[in-house]
């Protein structure tokens, strides 16, 4: 059984007392919310806050991402995996295309965020997604296996039984466009079966796989219905508790 997991990337939106406000309004209408992992994931500076006013409660926090580099050292503006893990956080999310499209990550940067992550500690939801281009040009699983490949390359097994995957298609981010439910699902069972690949059965069975891209409350009940669709990573609507609480409780929209 591969528990549900639905995380808000706030990106760069509130402040620390704004991040406080969101979760103080969150925290009761989740409360008894039992039947999945529940993550959010505000900017570094209010990682500690956040983290401390989530202590006893089911919610738990990531960062947007990790430096390459476990340091410490002369990396200036950087901030380690172990610094995260420190300020409270339990989790990072690593690769969003944001970063890769904006700040030059490649397939090979991630790898090694990765694995800077998981020798602190941290938890990983690894970001792997294609372009609309991309997807026009038939190349969507080519892509995403590629992705898959240079992220996870050289992973221990049990290092790649504790990743998390996103399967984000930049086409679906922020634009209001969501993927069907039979379109993600398809990605996803390709996703499992390149996890297969690489890690095995144990590993492909267990390990989950979040759908990102335009989630909301009406439709985040259809997506969690599909096989392999284990959770979601949630941007706009993550922002305001009502509706970050209703794609949480989706049972509930049913
Ligand atoms: C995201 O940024 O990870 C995301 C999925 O954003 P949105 O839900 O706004 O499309």
């Amino acid at each position: 059984m591969r528990r549900p997991l639905i995380a808000g990337n706030w990106k760069m939106y509130k402040t620390i007392s704004e991040a406080l406000e969101f979760v103080q309004a969150l925290k009761p209408l989740v409360v008894a919310s039992t039947h999945c992992q529940i993550v959010v994931a505000p900017v570094f500076t209010a990682i500690k806050p956040v983290a401390d006013r989530l202590e006893g409660s089911n919610i738990e926090v990531a960062a947007q991402d990790v430096a390459d580099e476990s340091g410490p050292g002369a990396f200036t503006g950087e901030v380690s995996a172990r610094m995260i893990f420190d300020a409270g956080a339990r989790l990072s999310i690593i690769g969003h295309s944001e970063r890769r499209q904006y700040y030059c990550e490649t397939d090979e940067t991630v790898n090694k965020k990765i694995r800077a992550a998981f020798s602190a500690g941290l938890g990983v939801i690894f970001c792997v997604g294609e372009r609309l281009e991309e997807r026009d040009g038939g190349r969507a699983e080519a892509v995403v296996a590629e992705q898959i490949g240079g992220g996870l390359r050289n992973l221990t097994v049990p290092e790649a039984s504790r990743i998390i995957i996103a399967y984000e298609p930049v086409w679906a981010i922020g634009t209001g466009r969501t993927a069907t439910p039979e379109t993600a699902q398809q990605m996803h069972a390709f996703i499992r079966s390149r996890v297969r690949e690489m890690f095995g059965e144990t590993v492909a069975d267990s390990v989950r796989i979040l759908y990102g891209g335009s989630v909301k409350p009406d439709n985040i009940a259809a997506l969690m219905n599909e096989a392999d669709i284990d959770g979601a990573l949630v941007g706009g609507a993550s922002l305001e508790a009502d509706s970050f609480a209703r794609v949480v409780n989706y049972k509930d929209n049913r």
